[in-house]
């Protein structure tokens, strides 16, 4: 059995290459982290590596992790500045026995002491987008904005081992130095071979008040399905945000248990995901809940054209 699962459609591309990857024998690890390099690597993803949205003060800060499910070993990235692929930093720190979670500049510092490659990750186009975005707010102020999606990706493969990543440049227009959950273990990911992985997106904030990914995990060791398990932690952590909170933002998940069966959950309108395992074929679906339970169906073509057209639409300025 081999499988492969990650949040939103941006995955596509990288999803396809690791599926065929992991068919053919190869290991999670290296699968994962190569499909969320493509999506990292790719400019009109605005939400992830080259091509990001900035920070408040016009900065790419990028956070990335890596986690290892038979050693429990990770590896996160912070607030990373022009670095090619977070993602891959975060691998590399997976295997340092300590300091394997580094932030900003002592971040970089350690990406380029060990060769990892600078590069400029604002593009034009984003500075489009930002500069829409102050205009638009002038009269109330920045804040950060819902411009954002993080890829997460859960690998499965035939040696039984399991892998997770992640990697975002968080909340449009937040704050310099702000972390979203996406490089904290536990919350925005988390990996064991012995039972699953779970990997989320949505506003980071909320999502850590629920140690969300490890909650999932968690309820599958316990004997969950993937999807019992995403559910009732999307779920429970929605209401006990509005009772207690007031307010939930958006929450997000998907999930995999070792045996390739896999699980999504969201409490928003339109959740893509896209998975293949040794008995899906490779399929975006695209999530909503109904009534406590989360429904998913194939996309079909229109809604693929749709999505093409909208990430490299014009930005109006
Ligand atoms: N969870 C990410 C963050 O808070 C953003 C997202 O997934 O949409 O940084």
């Amino acid at each position: 059995m081999w499988g492969i699962i990650a949040t939103w459609r941006m995955a596509l591309e990288g999803v396809a290459a690791s599926a065929t990857a992991l068919a053919a024998g190869k290991a999670a690890a290296g699968a994962v982290v190569d499909a969320v390099a493509a999506v990292e690597d790719f400019p009109f993803y605005k939400s992830v590596g080259y091509g990001g949205l900035p920070t408040e003060n016009g900065e790419v800060e990028l956070d990335a992790a890596f986690m290892d499910g038979d050693t429990l070993a990770f590896g996160a990235v912070g607030n990373l500045v022009d670095i090619a692929n977070p993602v891959r930093v975060a691998h590399a720190l997976s295997r340092q026995r300590y300091n394997s979670v580094l932030v900003g500049q002592g971040a970089r510092e350690w990406a380029l002491s060990q060769g990892f490659a600078a590069k400029a990750m604002l593009t034009e186009r984003a500075m489009q987008h930002y500069r829409k975005r102050c205009r638009e707010t002038l009269d109330k102020g920045l804040s950060p904005y819902d411009g954002h999606d993080t890829v997460g990706i859960i690998g499965l493969d035939c040696h039984h081992s399991m892998s997770v990543a992640t990697s975002t440049s968080g909340l449009f227009m937040k704050k310099r130095g702000r972390l979203g959950d996406s490089p904290i273990i536990g919350s925005g990911f988390y990996c064991d071979s012995e039972t699953g992985a779970a990997t989320a997106t949505g506003v980071g904030e909320d999502l850590m008040k629920g140690c969300t990914s490890y909650e999932i995990v968690r309820r599958m060791a316990q004997g969950m399905t993937p999807q019992q398990a995403a559910d009732s932690v999307v779920c429970e952590l929605e209401d006990k945000l509005m009772s207690r909170f007031g307010r939930a933002g958006d929450l997000s998940v998907v999930c995999m248990n070792r045996n390739g069966e896999f699980g999504a959950a969201t409490n928003i309108k339109t959740f893509s995901f896209v998975v293949a395992t040794a008995s899906q074929p490779l399929t975006v679906f695209r999530a909503e809940r109904i009534r406590e339970k989360t429904h998913y169906q194939p996309v079909d073509d229109e809604w693929m054209q749709a999505y093409a057209a909208r990430i490299r639409a014009p930005i109006e300025e």
